[in-house]
């Protein structure tokens, strides 16, 4: 029998090597991008036609090639970026595979301009099907100009395969938004159907928040908190959505190493554990984050596209990343929502004592000056200030009648004025403003914490019943009270296992006095059970916040101004003051300024 085995003409070869790198418009996008970037480009124009599919045009202003190279570039396995294999180990390129220009040549009508910028002349290369139809030299700017034109059009099935303009254009966005963002510091323009879809000029001063407005909107700005933690084997910077922002949809969630896009479950799981207690379980955050690391330490040869890497040592780089985030989201707690900005004025008239809280204004995202937590007593501090305080800037224009808004005639120094609204909410002023408390919330974000704290000790206080009271259980419920006895005893619960199915009652956790026994373990166990399986650890918070919910003072309440300055002072003190454990707001601020402007001042 003759032989039957034969080696395939390199065009079908690339053809068939294609596929794994270039699925769809998208794929020629992410290359294209990544080979400007790889030149030096700092402006970047991306052009597009139908989503890509009749047209993917990417002109940069980066290093242009030689007329050899413009040949040779789309030879597979052609790149100017590894020599060696040893190399691989130091890649700080987007490419290094070399296949990207040979596998879209395979299956395209690609024309190819270029001048290297201290040559006068250029090249032109057209290629189709992996086939040189010619080349040139040719006067033209400096930089590369590669244009894909009909995308599969030898490969009818692939084409086929391809969804909708709309679709396919989601995809190129998607690719364009991380290479944009990995890179603030270069100029990008797309233009799609001669639409111009985005704009986004180099950054300066804070570029990547810059740039997170260009793509994402204005209203970004304000929802983003700046990152930035440093040790001496990676550097974690960037900026978290702020938890009320989180959405319901997965949202904008990246992370960049080295400036390369990646995904990690890994990561994720990091970063969304920073956000505990402070979004729902169903809400999604949103993140911009960037590691540096020494390549050394990543293999990012693992995945054909290049989205997933290996840490060498993962369990670091997962700490770090929870501990920037969590902080950052810590920091920011304090300061946009009581939105203070000391003036001089002020600071003097303090005699130099410490500022309660400094000023963290969103826009400076080189100042990463960390504020100090609140307590209770610079909460105090807080609200005498806004009494104290002479009102010599005005708040509205000076021409306009000036009314200032009384701030303390009708207050003694050292009181401060609350005010109790439909038995549901506490209105307190601020020194810029006024805030608005949910006492249940505010309540249940205190016990919450309180809770955890009893429950890490092991000691809780009970307040012994006068008469032991007896709560009837089924059986299963029963179970699941023995099992977290030792956690209800810490938590303030005095139980005793009376036998049959009968748990007595000795003492309850003293803020929790008032309650009815049977109610409250009753929703206590209700809240457990959803939680089954859970770590130890995750089970001490379920066990606190479903304490918390429980026992925290309800709507309808009436307090005295005593009992609302405790509440504040309390919520102030806690670690987290802005948000239930559940991340709903436990209070709301408002600005004079707002009031000023509905009176039309
Ligand atoms: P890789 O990026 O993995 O090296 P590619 O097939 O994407 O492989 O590109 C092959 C080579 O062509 C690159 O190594 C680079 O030398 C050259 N090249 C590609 N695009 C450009 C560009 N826009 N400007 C300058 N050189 C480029
Ligand atoms: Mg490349």
């Amino acid at each position: 029998m003759a032989d039957i085995i034969r080696l395939l003409p390199d065009h079908v070869a690339n053809q068939i090597a294609a596929g794994e790198v270039v699925q769809r418009p998208a794929s020629v996008v992410k290359e294209l991008l990544e080979n400007s970037v790889d030149a030096g480009a700092d402006r970047i124009v991306l052009v597009l036609k139908d989503a890509g599919r009749t047209l993917v045009q990417v002109t940069d202003n980066g290093k242009g090639m030689s007329p050899g190279d413009a040949r040779l570039c789309f030879e597979r396995h052609a790149t100017s970026k590894i020599r060696v294999a040893d190399d691989l180990n130091a890649v700080r390129t987007k490419g290094f595979r070399g296949e990207a220009l040979a596998s879209i040549a395979a299956i395209a009508q690609v024309e190819l301009k270029t001048r290297e910028h201290d040559q006068d002349l250029g090249t032109r290369v057209l290629i189709e099907g992996s086939r040189t139809r010619g080349q040139d030299p040719m006067a033209g700017p400096p930089g590369t100009t590669i244009a894909v034109r009909s995308l599969f059009y030898n490969v009818p099935a692939r084409r086929q395969f391809l969804k909708s303009d709309g679709v396919e254009l989601k995809h190129v966005l998607d690719e364009f938004h991380r290479v944009a963002l990995a890179h603030p510091d270069i100029a990008f323009q797309l233009l799609h159907n001669d639409q111009e879809e985005f704009n986004l000029p180099a950054g300066s001063g804070p570029a990547l928040r810059q740039r997170i407005v260009g793509l994402f909107g204005r209203k970004y700005d304000e929802r983003l908190v700046p990152v930035e933690e440093s040790t001496d084997f990676v550097r974690v910077t960037g900026f978290v959505g702020k938890p009320e922002f989180a959405k319901r949809s997965r949202g904008e969630q990246y992370f960049f190493v080295n400036h390369r896009f990646i995904r990690s479950n890994y990561l994720e799981h990091a970063v969304r554990k920073a956000y505990d207690e402070l979004v729902a379980r169903d809400n999604y955050p949103s993140w911009f984050l960037y590691l540096d690391i020494d390549p050394a330490q990543i293999d990012i040869n693992i995945h054909p596209t290049k989205t997933e890497i290996k840490f060498r040592d993962d369990r670091a780089v997962y700490a770090i990343v929870h501990a920037a985030v969590r902080r950052a989201l810590g920091r920011f707690n304090i300061v946009p929502s009581l939105d203070f900005e000391p003036e001089p004025a002020i600071l003097a008239g303090l005699d130099q004592s410490p500022r309660p809280i400094q000023a963290w204004r969103p826009q400076d995202l080189g100042a990463f000056t960390a504020p100090p937590r609140p307590s209770a007593e610079g909460w105090q501090q807080l609200f005498q200030m806004g009494m104290a305080t002479p009102v010599d800037e005005p708040v509205v224009p000076a021409e306009q009648p000036r009314v200032v808004p009384s701030r303390n005639h009708e207050v003694e120094p050292g009181e401060r004025p609350v005010f109790q609204l439909h038995g549901t909410y506490i209105l307190a002023q601020l020194r810029s403003g006024y805030m608005v408390v949910d006492q249940h919330r505010a309540h249940e974000r205190i016990l919450y914490e309180r809770n955890l704290k009893l429950l890490a000790q092991g000691a809780g206080i009970s307040q012994t019943e006068l008469f032991p009271r007896h709560v009837e259980l089924n059986a299963a419920d029963l179970a699941l009270v023995q099992d977290v006895l030792p956690e209800l005893r810490s938590m303030g619960f005095d139980l005793e296992l009376f036998g049959g199915r009968t748990v007595q009652v000795n003492g309850m956790p003293a803020e929790a006095a008032d309650e009815d026994p049977a109610k409250l373990l009753e929703q206590l166990l209700e809240q457990l059970k959803h939680e089954k399986g859970s770590l130890r650890n995750e089970r001490h918070h379920v066990l606190a916040r479903g304490m918390a919910t429980s026992m925290a003072i309800r709507a309808g309440r009436t307090l005295s101004p005593a009992e609302m300055h405790d509440l504040i002072d309390r919520l102030f003190a806690c670690e987290m003051p802005y948000h239930t454990p559940g991340g709903k707001p436990t209070l709301i601020t408002y600005g004079l300024d707002e009031l000023n402007e509905r009176f039309e001042r």
